[in-house]
C-alpha cells in the first residue's frame, strides 16, 4: 500500500488533483474516487492515458504498472493527504460553517481580504468530505490566507471537515432548521455544527468570531467556555470588535459600520435581504480582525455582486427579482420572508416553493411559511409544491387572501401566464430541485 507521505512526495511536484476523467490536469494526480454510480478504478486507466501523472486506486484489478498507486481507500487517501498538506502551512485558514449564509459570507470575507492578502477561497459550494480536501490541496506556497466553507448534513461531519482544514479561526454563520432529516432535529443541528467550536477549544490560540446577537451561537460558545472570541454584531455592545446598523433596504442594503475606536463608516453594498447585513458583518470584523484598513473593507464589501442565485437581484422589462432559488429551508425562509415584509416597493409579491430534507417535521413548518407569508406586508403569495399545497387545507379559509397554490412549477408557469406579475417587487424562493429559475423569463 502506498503510505500518505509517498503521496505528499509526488503531490509536491504534481500538485494538481483531478477527480474526472473528463477534465484531467496533464501531470495531475488522479484519484478514483467512487460515486453513486461509478466506481473510478475502473477510470484509472483512462486517467493515465489522458495525461495523468499517477493514478489512486483502491482496486488492485486495476493496478496496470507503476503509474497506479494501490491504497486502502481512495476518499480517505485523499483526505489524509489534504490533512497532511495542511499541517505543513503556517497561513490562517478561516474554517465557516452554519445553517445559511455560508457562502455568501464566504464570498464576502474573501471579497475583504483579498484587499490585503492573496487568498484562497473555496469555489461555488465545494464545502463536503471532497470539496474541502480538494480545496486544501489548491492551497499553495504563495498564499497568505485561506477561506473555507464547511457544509454538513449529518453529526461528525464538521469534526471530519475540521480536523482536515485544521481551521485556526472559525464561524458558526447561524443555526437554525435545515437537514433536520440527517441531524436529527434542531437539537441536532447544533450539536454537529458545535463541533466547530469543540475543535477551536483545542487550542487556545485558535479564534472563534461570533455574532453577539444571535443567542443560540451565545450559548453554544458559553457552554464550552471558548478561550479565544472576536464578536460583532446590530447591537450596541461594549464587547463587540465591529458594530452595525442597517440604514436602507430598497432592496439593496445600505449600512453603517463603526469599530472599537468609534470611527462610523457607510457603505452601499450590491446585497439585498436584512439578514445579509448580518454576513457582511462577519466580513467587517474578519477584516479588521486581520488589520485591513475601513477603505480596504468597505471596497471589499461594495465591490461584491452575488451572481449565485442567493438573493441576488435582477431586473426585469416589468419587474425587481430577488432570485433566492439556490435553496431553501425554514429559516432561510423565515427570514426572506421577514424581509419581503420590510422591504421598500409599491407592489410586493412572495413566491415560495417547497421545501425539501424537512423529514417528519415536513407538514408543520410548510405551514408555518404559509402563515409567517400570509401573516406579511406583500400584495400576492404564491406557493408551489406538492408539500405547500397539501398544508392549504390546515390553513383558516379566511386567511387564505390574495395567496395561490400550485401543485407544480409546471402548473404555476401555465397560472403566471394567464395572470402575468407587473411592477412588482418579486421574491423567488425554494429548495434546488423545485428549480424556481424556469419562472424567471414569465416574470
Ligand atoms: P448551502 O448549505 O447550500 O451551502 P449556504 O449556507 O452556503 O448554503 P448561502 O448559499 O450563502 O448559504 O445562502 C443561501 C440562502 O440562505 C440565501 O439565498 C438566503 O436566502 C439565506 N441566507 C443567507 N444568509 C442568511 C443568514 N445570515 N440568515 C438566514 N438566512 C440566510
Ligand atoms: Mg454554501
Amino acid at each position: 500500500m502506498t503510505t500518505t507521505e509517498e503521496i505528499y512526495h509526488l503531490y509536491q511536484q504534481h500538485p494538481v488533483i483531478s477527480t474526472d476523467t473528463r477534465s484531467i490536469a496533464p501531470g495531475s494526480l488522479f484519484f478514483a474516487l467512487k460515486g453513486d454510480k461509478f466506481d473510478a478504478n475502473t477510470f484509472a486507466e483512462k486517467a493515465i492515458e489522458a495525461g495523468a501523472a499517477y493514478a489512486i486506486i483502491d482496486n488492485p484489478e486495476y493496478a496496470k504498472g507503476d503509474k497506479f498507486l494501490l491504497v486502502e481507500d481512495v476518499l480517505t487517501s485523499l483526505q489524509d493527504l489534504a490533512r497532511h498538506h495542511r499541517k505543513q502551512l503556517t497561513i490562517p485558514v478561516i474554517g465557516l460553517t452554519g445553517t445559511n449564509g455560508k457562502t455568501t459570507t464566504k464570498e464576502l470575507i474573501n471579497a475583504v481580504l483579498s484587499q490585503k492578502f492573496n487568498t484562497l477561497a473555496t469555489k461555488g459550494n465545494l464545502n463536503n468530505h471532497i470539496g474541502v480536501p480538494l480545496t486544501i490541496l489548491t492551497i499553495d506556497s504563495s498564499h497568505e490566507m485561506a477561506v473555507i466553507e464547511m457544509g454538513a448534513n449529518h453529526q461528525k461531519e464538521i469534526a471530519l471537515l475540521c480536523s482536515i482544514a485544521q481551521p485556526s479561526h472559525g464561524m458558526i454563520t447561524n443555526v437554525g432548521k435545515a437537514h433536520l432529516e440527517g441531524f436529527g432535529g434542531v437539537e441536532g443541528v447544533k450539536i454537529g455544527k458545535g463541533e466547530l467550536y469543540d475543535f477551536l477549544n483545542e487550542d487556545a490560540s485558535r479564534v472563534a468570531f461570533i455574532n453577539s446577537d444571535d443567542n443560540t451561537l451565545q450559548e453554544m460558545q458559553k457552554t464550552r467556555s471558548l478561550q479565544n472570541v472576536v464578536y460583532y454584531g446590530k447591537t450596541i455592545n461594549n464587547d463587540n470588535l465591529v458594530t452595525g446598523k442597517l440604514l436602507e433596504n430598497a432592496p439593496l442594503l445600505s449600512f453603517k459600520w463603526n469599530d472599537k475606536k468609534s470611527s462610523s463608516y457607510n457603505v452601499k453594498s450590491q446585497l439585498t435581504g436584512s439578514y445579509n447585513l448580518d454576513n457582511i458583518l462577519a466580513a467587517v470584523c474578519i477584516g479588521t480582525f486581520f488589520g485591513l484598513d475601513s477603505d480596504e473593507i468597505n471596497a471589499g464589501i461594495e465591490g461584491y455582486q452575488p451572481k449565485n442565485n442567493r438573493s441576488q437581484i435582477m431586473q426585469t422589462a416589468s419587474n425587481t427579482l430577488i432570485c433566492d432559488f439556490y435553496n431553501a429551508n425554514p429559516s432561510s425562509m423565515f427570514v426572506a420572508i421577514e424581509n419581503m415584509d420590510k422591504v421598500k416597493a409599491d407592489r410586493k409579491v412572495v413566491i415560495l416553493g417547497d421545501m425539501f430534507e424537512m423529514g417528519p417535521e415536513s407538514a408543520v413548518e410548510h405551514t408555518a411559511v404559509i402563515q409567517k407569508a400570509l401573516a406579511a406586508n406583500v400584495d400576492e403569495r404564491i406557493f408551489i409544491g406538492k408539500d405547500f399545497s397539501s398544508q392549504q387545507t390546515e390553513v383558516d379559509n379566511s386567511n387564505l387572501i390574495n395567496a395561490t397554490f400550485y401543485l407544480t412549477a409546471e402548473d404555476a408557469i401555465i397560472g403566471l401566464k394567464e395572470n402575468p406579475i407587473k411592477n412588482a417587487t418579486v421574491l423567488i424562493k425554494g429548495s434546488r430541485g423545485m428549480a424556481l429559475e424556469r419562472l424567471v423569463e414569465l416574470l
